[in-house]
């Protein structure tokens, strides 16, 4: 009853001349009501795939494979109602999931605003064409309010998409986003294009609308100490599959998977300004040529022979007395795919390696 969006054995291809090209290789995740589910990875490692994929926005050539989303909705009295296959919804169903119980909010998205309409306009155009019937005065309200929502005032509603700043623009994008109050808010590199002032305001604009909404957000990103702020959890991603999915605070202090290591070494986060320790060796890998086995051998410092061979499964990590919490805050047990798991607690502490 816990959760909004079930994605379970999700495949996704690119359909080629010379066959299907995987992008995602069997993705099972759940979003719990309220959470801010973090998703990482390089850039192709499928995260913005799977978000095509559960809001039906993917288009040839990308095709659903296998697998299933379902979205368990609530009525407005908060009753639940009966969960909606997301792949094989109909037009109509989708036209409403798509608006009123998820809604995406796309990296570099400011830039889709209309430069000759007013931001008024923009927002009421939105709320217009889902809800007819709502009377002219509190369109009027709701848009005051949307803004307000996002940190600008309203008075800015007869700006036009250049009078404000490029963070204003993409904040007017999130209010366009929750306009119809949706159950799910997917945000896909919604601050990688801008600078880090921007980004910081950003930031600080999704947390606070956090604690005043009722939504649930997916944030993708391959930034991941960017993760590590605002998410509850994280799953990381590699080659189309999850790797790891832990509690933000366990997947910092101590990452299990040799690519999460990996990951928080590359973007260390730091109180002050950012700096790029290492770039991960090696290039993620291109989808004509997945490595056999654990994907990620070719880059892992921990690999042996059945790591070529055999595909490790994501599974729940058992208790170890002393050395790790699996169980988070909801009482989730962590999920890691690796055949050398248990190494990974010989290895220093990322946190360590970072002060360095
Ligand atoms: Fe590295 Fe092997 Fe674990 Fe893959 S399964 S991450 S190659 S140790
Ligand atoms: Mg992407």
């Amino acid at each position: 009853g816990n959760s909004v969006l079930e994605i379970t054995g999700l495949r996704v291809d690119y359909q080629t001349a010379h066959g299907g090209l995987p992008a995602v290789r069997g993705v099972d995740l759940t979003l719990r009501r309220g959470e801010v589910l973090g998703i990482a990875g390089e850039s192709g490692s499928g995260k913005s795939t799977l978000a095509f994929a559960v809001t039906r926005l993917l288009r040839a050539p990308g095709e659903v494979v296998g697998g299933s989303v379902k979205y368990f909705g609530r009525a407005k009295d908060g009753t639940p109602v009966p969960p909606l296959d997301v792949l094989s919804a109909s037009q109509a169903q989708l036209r409403r999931y798509r608006w009123e119980e998820t809604a995406v909010v796309f990296q570099a998205a400011m830039n889709s605003l209309n430069p000759v309409l007013t931001v008024r306009t923009q927002l009421e155009d939105t709320i217009r064409a889902h809800r007819p019937t709502m009377a002219a005065a509190d369109r009027e309200d709701r848009v005051g309010e949307l803004l307000e929502l996002v940190g600008i005032d309203r008075s800015r509603l007869g700006s036009y998409p250049h009078q404000l700043s490029g963070g204003q623009r993409q904040r007017v994008m999130i209010a366009m986003a929750l306009a119809l109050d949706p159950a799910v808010v997917i945000m896909d590199e919604p601050t990688t294009s801008l600078d880090v002032v921007v980004q910081r305001d950003i930031i600080r604009c999704i947390m606070d609308l956090r604690t005043r909404l009722d939504s649930s957000f997916i944030f993708i990103t391959h930034d991941l100490s960017l993760l590590l702020e605002i998410a509850d959890r994280i799953a990381v991603m590699y080659a189309g599959e999850l790797v790891e999915l832990g509690d933000a605070a366990q997947i910092q202090h101590q990452p299990r998977h040799p690519y999460t290591r990996r990951l928080l070494l590359s973007f260390p986060v730091l109180r002050g300004p950012r700096r790029k320790l290492a770039a991960i060796d090696g290039a993620a890998p291109n989808l004509r040529s997945i490595p056999t086995g654990c994907a990620f051998h070719t880059r892992c410092p921990l690999a042996t022979d059945i790591c070529a061979q055999q595909d490790p499964p994501l599974l729940a990590l058992v208790d170890q007395p002393g050395q790790d919490t699996t169980h988070n805050a909801t009482g989730d047990p962590r999920r890691v795919a690796c055949h050398h798991v248990d190494e990974t607690l010989q290895l220093r502490p990322v946190d360590a390696l970072i002060q360095e």
